[in-house]
């Protein structure tokens, strides 16, 4: 309706594709675990950035979408926060991983996993990093032990799935965070070798810019695909 458009407008959200759920104003108001809205509200995140005001109930429906907007918006809780509810209300199936999150680099996925920590407290919710630098086999055990979500950069990912044949058709939500960073620095077949042992799961990109290949490579992996902008993403 004109009003949904005229907050779109102001918020400097654009969307291509169809039935994109209405922005949120407030964390308040899509039925998050009343326990993710005090870690919220405890990280001082008093109202969802623009990307996440539209992002979030799109993630929360199933949708699967690119999303671009600049550096410093607030992508990371616009995954986390439907990853943290999606686990948390599925608290019985703490025994296989349901949702994974690759970005290019171990710094970014410390990062990622320290967001999701916050954001996850005192939740059935646990995660696994899957990097370099650390050994593989602690990271193995712990995934064998059960966790909900797993972070990994693809190159490490690739040489733990292969070495050890963990079942991942329990993995609904895939996410590619950074994903124009990922396949500028040469991770597109990883990528998509990783996408293809999924059982068909939500899929949610995010990048700071907008290009043709990106859109190319997101619409390899999702049919339809919503592509939603916010702000003015970085050149
Ligand atoms: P991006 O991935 O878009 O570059 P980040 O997810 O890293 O951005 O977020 C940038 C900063 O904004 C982080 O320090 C994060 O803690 C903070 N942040 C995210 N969402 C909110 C919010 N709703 N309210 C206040 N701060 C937020
Ligand atoms: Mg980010």
């Amino acid at each position: 309706n004109s009003q949904t458009e005229m907050l779109r407008r102001k918020l400097e959200i654009s969307i291509r594709g169809n039935n994109v759920q209405e922005p949120i104003l407030s964390f308040g108001s899509c039925n998050l675990p009343q326990k993710l809205l005090q870690n919220l509200e405890a990280a001082g995140y008093e109202m969802p950035t623009p990307v996440q005001m539209q992002t979030i109930p799109s993630a929360l429906a199933g949708q699967s979408m690119l999303v671009s907007a600049e550096t410093g918006s607030g992508k990371t809780c616009s995954f986390l926060v439907p990853i943290v509810s999606y686990c948390a209300k599925l608290k019985h199936n703490l025994q296989k991983p349901l949702a994974m999150v690759l970005t290019p680099t171990r710094e970014l996925c410390i990062q990622v996993e320290e967001q999701a920590k916050l954001l996850g407290k005192g939740l059935p919710f646990k995660t696994a990093l899957v990097v370099g630098g650390d050994a593989m086999a602690g990271q193995v055990y712990r995934i064998q032990q059960g966790v909900s979500m797993i972070v990994g950069t693809p190159g490490r990912l690739i040489d733990l799935l292969i070495k050890h044949d963990f079942e991942l058709d329990t993995i609904s939500i895939f996410v590619l965070d950074e994903v124009d960073c990922m396949i500028e620095r040469g991770f597109r077949e990883q990528v998509m070798q990783i996408f293809q042992a999924l059982s068909q799961p939500q899929v949610l990109m995010y990048s700071a810019t907008v290009s043709k290949e990106v859109e190319r490579v997101a619409s390899s992996m999702v049919k339809d695909l919503t592509v939603i902008s916010v702000g003015r993403p970085n050149k």
